[in-house]
This record gives structure tokens, C-alpha cells and sequence, in this order.
């Protein structure tokens, strides 16, 4: 990756961390789901309107480093307006990106900023909190999503 989109990569997670989007509690949630990476503090709680199986509302609350909450913040913006397949399939994508070291993937857009955070292990459950509690709130589950 070349010095100068590394650089703008790195504003955008810096930006998103500090003014996270689609920030928090969503009135009238059919799906409402906590998670929490205790390696490193994070805490979340995803909140979804979904109808028809597609995603009309996404927010989130909590608190975290500033990886987690860029990566809630992008992954919000990302999934407004698509259906849970689609929601799945771009988890899939981002969970090859930054866990499995595979090439970016078109459908990423915008979240390919996050590619960087595979170089760090450790923050790799920071950038996926958010996507592993999408991921089993759409799958139905009502218990905390924890990344250990
Ligand atoms: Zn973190």
C-alpha cells in the first residue's frame, strides 16, 4: 500500500472513531444485539430495523477504541438499504480482508480502510466486533456476542 492512501486510510478511521455515524439507540429495532471483545474492552450494542429482510435502520451505541467504533461506524453506513444476504456476504468479505490476508474485494468499498489492521492481530477482534454481532443477531441470537 503506497504512503499517501495509508495515510488517508488512517483519517478515515481517525474520523470515523471520533465521530462515529449512525451513533445511537434505534427507535423501533426488530433486532438488538450486544457484543463485547474483552481482550481489548469494546463494547457494543447493534440495534436493526429490518423488514422484508432488508435492512432499513442500523445504529449503534457503546464504547471502544478507535478501530471498533470506525469499524461499527463504517459497517453502519455499508449495510443501510441491503438485505441480510447481502449483509452476510459483505461480512464474509471483510472477515477475509482483514483475518485471512486475502485481496480486497470490490463490494467492499469504502470499509477496505480497515484492510491495514490485519498487519496487527490483536485488532483484528476490534475491527470484526461489530460484523461477528450482525452476523449472529441476523442469525437470531439473543445472547451477548463475546469475541473470546
Ligand atoms: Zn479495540
Amino acid at each position: 500500500m503506497n504512503e499517501q492512501l495509508r495515510e488517508l486510510y488512517q483519517e478515515v478511521i481517525i474520523d470515523h472513531g471520533r465521530n462515529p455515524r449512525s451513533f445511537g439507540e434505534l427507535c423501533g429495532a426488530t433486532h438488538k444485539l450486544d457484543g463485547f471483545n474483552p481482550l481489548c474492552g469494546d463494547k457494543l450494542t447493534l440495534f436493526m430495523k429490518v423488514n422484508n429482510g432488508v435492512i432499513e435502520a442500523i445504529q449503534f451505541n457503546g464504547s471502544g477504541c478507535a478501530i471498533s467504533v470506525a469499524s461499527a461506524s463504517l459497517m453502519c453506513e455499508a449495510l443501510k438499504g441491503k438485505t441480510l444476504s447481502e449483509a452476510k456476504n459483505l461480512f464474509a468479505h471483510f472477515h477475509a480482508m482483514v483475518a485471512e490476508d486475502k485481496a480486497t474485494n470490490d463490494s467492499l468499498q469504502k470499509l477496505a480502510v480497515l484492510a491495514g489492521v490485519k498487519e496487527f492481530p490483536a485488532r483484528v477482534k476490534c475491527a470484526t466486533l461489530a460484523w461477528h454481532t450482525l452476523s449472529a443477531s441476523i442469525d437470531g441470537q439473543d445472547e451477548a456476542v463475546s469475541t473470546e
